[in-house]
């Protein structure tokens, strides 16, 4: 790093942190920067910042929104007897790429994983069934990676949920085990979805 000045050594610093940017990229990023104009500069930090103070999870599906209810929630054209459980807003945003879903969701917001010290009340579980008791619900699709952990989750999912009532569905067909929703491509997940199964 010495040869870079202190200012922008730290700024490679700080982009080297973010996910996919290795040194390389790191100074590519800085030296595009530094030679673009301050306000570009300036608007790129307020746009930062502006993010962080203003982005928060929507109150009823946890996915990521600016107003009390994400775009989702809140749009009537979205069939109300659906609902889509997912472990992250990545998984939820791979979901909504591919199409073919037309309900809501619910963000769990992890998977149920011991060796990592992840129990169900650490995820939003209690919220998920409270929307299933209150809501007019018909079906509950699992949307959890096909992996140990998202296996786990789904069926442990699955015992709280078909007493309550609901249809519980898993996606699975097409995917990958042990793969990540986040990487299929979109007819994959289309597919999925559409070949889900009774659990
Ligand atoms: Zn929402």
């Amino acid at each position: 790093m010495r040869a870079y000045p202190t200012p922008l050594a730290r700024l490679m610093e700080e982009l080297e942190k973010m996910p996919g940017v290795g040194p390389k990229s790191a100074q590519r990023l800085a030296l595009y920067l530094l030679e673009a104009s301050r306000d570009d500069c300036q608007a790129l930090a307020n746009a930062i910042v502006e993010m962080k103070d203003r982005i928060h999870p929507c109150t009823l599906c946890f996915n990521f929104t600016d107003d009390e209810l994400c775009p989702i929630c809140a749009d009537p054209q979205r069939d109300g007897s659906a609902l889509c459980v997912v472990s992250d807003v990545r998984d939820l945003l791979a979901m909504e790429r591919a199409g073919g879903f037309r309900g809501r969701y619910h963000v769990l917001g992890g998977l149920i994983s011991p060796m990592d010290g992840v129990g169900p009340d650490t995820l939003r579980v209690r919220e998920l069934l409270e929307r299933v008791r209150t809501g007019a619900l018909k079906e509950v699709v699992l949307a959890t990676n096909p992996t140990v952990e998202g296996d786990a989750t789904a069926l442990y999912l699955a015992g709280l949920l078909k007493p309550l009532g609901v249809r519980v569905t898993r996606i699975a067909l097409g995917l990958p085990v042990g793969g990540d929703l986040d990487y299929a491509d979109d007819v994959t997940i289309a597919r999925a979805m559409s070949g889900r199964t009774e659990l």
